[in-house]
């Protein structure tokens, strides 16, 4: 069945309102039409199977018949991750999107390669949100909260206390990963910080330490950031998501 993304504030008493670009999806490139029967997403996560009952120039009303909500799972994970040029950074969003992050916070740090204009952020993060809606809507996880870029300082000040904290350092030559989650125990929250292409500066890794963050190495070679970051986010569901809600 056909997935589109809804605003949860777009559905009043069972019935949906389509517009912008779902509904020229569903009307001009799928060219469905009254009577098909589609499912709905929200930003929550929570899924609606309906049918198409009127289609109007600019939106499509869906009768909801069946709602499903969110489906929780046992980790909130969030991708704290240094921005990065336009197709890695789309690469990122896309992938830990499909591998089910919580939310994805960009930061700015010492190294970063690509800074965005003030004026820029909104556009930005809109078009990374729309990455993330359409990946959400191929592999079926509900779409991660993306946050508007901050600068590192601002990011570590943003972590909740109970969270789990890691951030991933090529120059850690102690503690593997594999290593750090054989005495873990089991997360409801965890946050992962990855650096931008030019890596953490020293001082960012120990600024991070001070916050409560453990410092882990994915092996002995550099891999590219948004390697690096794909690769954490699968380890870290699948070492500490799984253990209580398993897929279904
Ligand atoms: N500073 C390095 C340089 O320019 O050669 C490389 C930085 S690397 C491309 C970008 C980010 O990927 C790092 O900040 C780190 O978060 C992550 N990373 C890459 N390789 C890693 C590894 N072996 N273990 C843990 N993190 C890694």
């Amino acid at each position: 069945m056909r997935r589109f993304f809804i605003s949860s504030q777009a559905i009043v008493q069972g019935r949906a309102q389509l517009s912008g670009e779902e509904f020229h999806h569903l009307r001009h490139v799928l060219r469905l039409g009254r009577s098909a029967r589609i499912a709905l997403y929200d930003e929550r996560g929570a899924t609606y199977h309906g049918e198409i009952l009127r289609i109007a120039p600019t939106y499509a009303e869906v009768g909801i018949t069946k709602h499903q909500s969110a489906v929780s799972s046992s980790l909130h994970l969030t991708l704290a991750q240094g921005t990065l040029k336009g197709r890695q950074m789309d690469l990122v969003i896309e992938k830990a999107t499909e591998l089910g992050v919580y939310a994805i916070a960009p930061f700015v740090s010492a190294f970063t390669v690509v800074r965005i204009p003030d004026d820029k952020r909104a556009e930005r993060t809109a078009r990374w949100q729309h990455i993330a809606r359409a990946a959400a809507k191929q592999s079926g996880s509900p779409p991660p909260e993306i946050r508007p870029p901050q600068s590192f300082p601002e990011l570590l000040h943003s972590v909740p206390t109970p969270s789990g904290k890691l951030i991933f350092s090529e120059r850690e030559r102690t503690l593997h990963l594999k290593e750090f989650a054989r005495h873990a125990t089991q997360f409801d929250s965890l946050h992962i910080l990855v650096g931008p292409e030019g890596g953490f500066a020293p001082e960012e890794i120990e600024q991070a330490q001070a916050a409560g963050f453990v410092s882990v190495s994915l092996g002995a070679s550099v891999l590219r950031a948004e390697t690096a970051s794909i690769t954490a986010v699968a380890l870290c569901q699948f070492l500490w998501r799984d253990i209580r809600s398993p897929l279904p």
